[in-house]
């Protein structure tokens, strides 16, 4: 058994089915990061629910000390995350919004400017605006789709970084990330992408540009509705670092259970999200065609505006449509109402077909004003297609619009 930090690393170093031979991303999603365990050999990573370690001597430890610091299975999860986004550093969160907390404490001062996309998750909006402002942060919304309005966002400003969601939540609009990456690199700032609505299994931000991608690994990471947590992964050591001293300073590294669901979640992210897109795109064939459907969008349909940029930086459209439907606000929250197998929760990237309501529900603290300009109408309804047989979905979905369209005459 090993007992010294150095025995463990050779140990590790002797068990790890990896070596230096490169893989592809199924076989990372399944391996990269687990070592056997190495007093019983057990294959998965246990759950070291510990809060402390024993120390052979002062100064003396194998590398964990306080579970608040640091975690093995939080460890195992950090090291799969980061293989999958292709980079050497990841540190996770006990929420996606934590990840975005410690983003934040770790890059701004008072007097700070951060530029986002117009329609982000309402909840970066509510912290940048009701949490970080009283501290002298100033948060500017803007369409990073549009080249010009994010040139201006950044002239002669302070700005330390861009962030951008793309697809963005819930409007599923595209932000070119290797142009946003050039303007705010030559402006200065850095490239935050908010990679959860693909994984890196669909969009690979790093590869275009990005210095820090974010995930809500709840999402589709995890991937089963199980669990809530957050990933912040970065190409350079300083930036972990920083990030790695604000997680401890505040106390928001996630707990080794949902660490550990993750990783077993995280082992399929390939398989489910090309599934998820194929039945999203077939779930979307049918709303487009369907009479009652006034407006929809899904990046995998040719018919969507931003289907060329689409291609070039995603590769397939993912599991969320977003669409509208004729009578208004009130035949969307019938529809809401109507549906039996899609449920209506405030969550997205399950293997079940979640339904949401953007304005009353994920969106609802954000600014009515912010909300319109961004495209979040009140009566968008937001799709989240699962795992489900897409035939179950598409029957359910046709019974409540039918309902919705029947209230409506
Ligand atoms: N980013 C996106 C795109 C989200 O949709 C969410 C939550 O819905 C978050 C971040 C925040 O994650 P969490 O709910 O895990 O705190």
């Amino acid at each position: 058994m090993a007992t010294t930090t150095e025995e463990l690393t050779e140990y590790q170093n002797a068990n790890d089915p990896f070596g230096t031979t490169p893989h592809t991303f199924d076989t990372l999603a399944l391996h990269a990061g687990s070592i056997a365990d190495p007093t019983t050999g057990a294959l998965l990573v246990p759950i070291y629910q510990t809060t402390t370690y024993r120390q052979e001597a002062v100064g003396k430890d194998k590398g964990f000390t306080y579970s608040r610091s640091a975690n093995p299975t939080v460890s195992a999860l950090e090291r799969r995350l980061a293989a999958l986004e292709g980079v050497d550093h990841c540190t996770c969160y006990a929420t996606g919004l934590a990840a975005t907390t410690v983003l934040c404490l770790a890059l701004l001062r008072s007097g700070d400017h951060v530029v986002a996309s117009e329609a982000v998750y309402g909840g970066t909006v509510r912290l940048l605006q009701q949490v970080l402002a009283p501290f002298g942060v100033t948060a500017e919304f803007v369409d990073t789709s549009d080249e010009n309005a994010l040139k201006q966002a950044l002239a002669n400003k302070t700005t330390r970084f861009v962030f951008i969601e793309t697809p963005a939540n819930p409007t599923l609009k595209l932000t070119d990330i290797r142009l946003a990456a050039q303007i705010a690199h030559e402006a200065g700032a850095l490239l935050v992408v908010d990679n959860t609505l693909l994984t890196p299994a669909l969009q690979r931000p790093f590869e275009l540009g990005a210095d820090v991608v974010l995930h809500s690994t709840t999402k589709f990471i995890e991937g089963h509705n199980a669990t809530i947590g957050g990933a912040l992964l970065a190409r350079e050591q300083e930036l972990h670092d920083r990030f790695n001293f604000i997680r401890n300073a505040i106390g928001a590294i996630q707990s080794p259970f949902p660490a550990w669901l993750t990783i077993q979640g995280v082992k399929t992210v390939g398989l489910r999200m090309a599934h998820h897109s194929e039945n999203a795109l077939r779930v979307a064939r049918f709303l487009e065609h369907h009479p009652l459907v006034t407006k929809l969008s899904y990046p995998g349909l040719e018919s969507f505006p931003q289907f060329g940029l689409a291609c070039k930086q995603q590769s397939s459209g993912g599991a969320l449509i977003a669409f509208e439907i004729e009578g208004g606000v009130a035949a969307g929250i019938r529809l809401m109402n109507s549906v039996r197998l899609c449920a209506l929760a405030e969550n997205l990237g399950s293997a079940e077909t979640l339904i949401t309501h953007p304005a009353s529900m994920t969106h609802a603290d954000v600014p009515v004003a912010q909300r319109r300009s961004a495209g979040i109408t009140d009566g968008l309804v937001r799709l989240s297609v699962g795992l489900e047989d897409p035939v179950d979905v598409i029957r359910d979905l046709s019974q409540a619009l039918t309902a919705a369209g029947e209230a409506t005459q």
